[in-house]
């Protein structure tokens, strides 16, 4: 039975987004938070069974703002309290939020301790927010602990009463509470009148190995997502983009497309010159099943990466760090394969 101990210790990194907010009413706009002010006014933590500190982005950003040097930021703040700390809350802006925590949950290797991104669609100084329950339920998560050691041990997302493996998760929505969909992995907690902890889909540091902090990432990738009519000078231009390393081909159903020669030449070529080109499935939910139709059978051919049933977001993210870790190109393809956080099947 998993609980909260009084010394638990839990770390809030705020680095802006909605839920960060108040509006002026007034004036209608939303404007940031005073974040020193923000226990203060949701008193409800404080009967928390647990101790929380905070510390902030010195300027919160709109997470549409977010790049590799603030994923590094998040990564540091993390790594500098590891051990002070018994789980992390990230509070971080809705939009990218899932490219974000895939990141972080590919750079923070061996992690033991939980780190869960939560935001909102209200701000939190709105009447009808969905900032509070957010928020108290994430914290309340990253402190949860059965026998002395920390419940979840990996990167998660918290949402509407969900939480998330990060990596799995798709920002779906901008209207309704609910933001986010994992449709590829069922969800580690479930917030009822109880949490409903499902503790066959959790992650586990086993081995418990050294906590590691990757903060080198690659950005020269591109992403393409394919659609009749694309034209091969559009196709070319990207191929050709100077510098670029890997590129993530979002294809049809389960890892089609189309068989016109250029389409296929082009693709190949580029492999051939050392591209990495992975193949995700541009549907919402399921995987890129290589060879199923005629139409994935060239990609297959040309050792085309099979990303399975991955998201773009966390795709992205795989490559940046990847390319980032200095992978041998003979071997890039099978640990690209390869679930290194429970990212894929
Ligand atoms: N534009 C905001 C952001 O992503 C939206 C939000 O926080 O939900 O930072």
């Amino acid at each position: 039975m998993a609980t909260i101990n009084t010394h638990t210790k839990v770390l809030l990194i705020y680095t802006g987004g909605t839920i960060g907010m108040v509006r002026d009413y007034d004036t209608g706009t939303l404007k940031a938070f005073d974040f020193k002010r923000l226990l203060k006014s949701i008193p409800e933590l404080t009967q928390l069974n647990c101790q929380i500190d905070s510390v902030s982005f010195d300027t919160p950003i709109d997470s549409s703002n977010m790049n590799t040097t603030h994923w590094v930021a998040i990564a540091s703040i993390i790594e500098e309290h590891y051990e002070t700390h018994d789980g992390f809350v990230v509070l971080h802006g809705s939009d990218t939020m899932s490219h974000t925590s895939s990141a972080l949950s590919f750079m923070l290797e061996n992690l033991g301790k939980p780190v869960i991104f939560t935001g909102s669609q209200l701000p939190i100084g709105d009447l009808r927010t969905d900032a509070k329950e957010n928020l108290i339920t994430s914290v309340q998560i990253a402190a949860l602990q059965e026998k002395d050691k920390p419940l979840i041990q990996e990167v998660a997302l918290y949402f509407e009463y969900k939480l998330y493996r990060a990596n799995r998760t798709t920002k779906i929505n901008a209207e309704q509470f609910e933001a986010f969909a994992s449709l590829n992995y069922p969800p580690l907690v479930e917030s009822g009148v109880h949490l409903k902890v499902y503790n066959e889909h959790l992650l586990t540091n086993r081995q418990s190995k050294k906590f590691f902090v990757h903060k080198v990432l690659d950005n020269n990738v591109g992403l393409l997502r394919l659609f009749p009519g694309l034209n091969p000078s559009v196709l070319n231009s990207v191929l050709e983009t100077p510098d670029l390393k890997a590129l993530v081909l979002e294809t049809y159903g389960a890892g089609n497309a189309p068989t016109d020669a250029w389409l296929i030449s082009g693709l190949k070529e580029a492999i051939k010159n050392g591209l990495h080109i992975v193949s995700v499935t541009q549907c919402s939910g399921g995987s890129v099943l290589m060879g199923q139709y005629e139409t994935s059978e060239q990609l297959k051919k040309m050792q085309i990466i099979n990303g399975k049933d991955i998201t773009t977001e966390s795709a992205l993210a795989k490559l940046m760090y990847l390319l980032g870790s200095n992978v041998s190109n003979k071997s890039f393809k099978t640990i690209f394969e390869t679930a290194l956080r429970g990212e894929m099947q």
